[in-house]
C-alpha cells in the first residue's frame, strides 16, 4: 500500500527528528495549515486520528485549533451541501 508506506516515512521521520525539537510543540499555525487536508480527509472517511495523529490530539487539548476546526468543518460541510442540493 502506498498510502501506508507514505505514513510510515513520515513517522519515521517525525521519530528521527532530535529529542530537543520534539520537545517544542509544534505552534498552532502549523497545526491550522494541516485542518483543510484533515477536514477533507475526515469526510472522505479515511482514519484521520491515524493519518493526522498529531492534528487529531492537538484538537483534544487547543481550544483554539479546535475552533478553527469546526469552522472550517461546517463551511465544508455546508458547501456539500449545497452542491448536493444542486
Ligand atoms: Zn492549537
Amino acid at each position: 500500500m502506498l498510502s501506508l508506506s507514505v505514513n510510515v516515512q513520515r513517522l519515521i521521520t517525525q521519530l528521527s527528528v532530535p529529542v530537543a525539537v520534539t520537545s517544542v510543540r509544534k505552534t498552532c499555525v502549523s497545526y491550522q495549515i494541516e485542518l483543510p487536508a484533515f477536514v477533507s480527509a475526515e469526510l472522505a472517511g479515511d482514519p484521520v486520528d491515524q493519518i493526522y495523529a498529531d492534528l487529531a490530539s492537538h484538537l483534544d487539548v487547543c481550544v483554539i485549533c479546535l475552533s478553527e476546526y469546526e469552522a472550517l468543518a461546517d463551511l465544508t460541510a455546508s458547501a456539500l451541501a449545497d452542491e448536493d442540493l444542486l
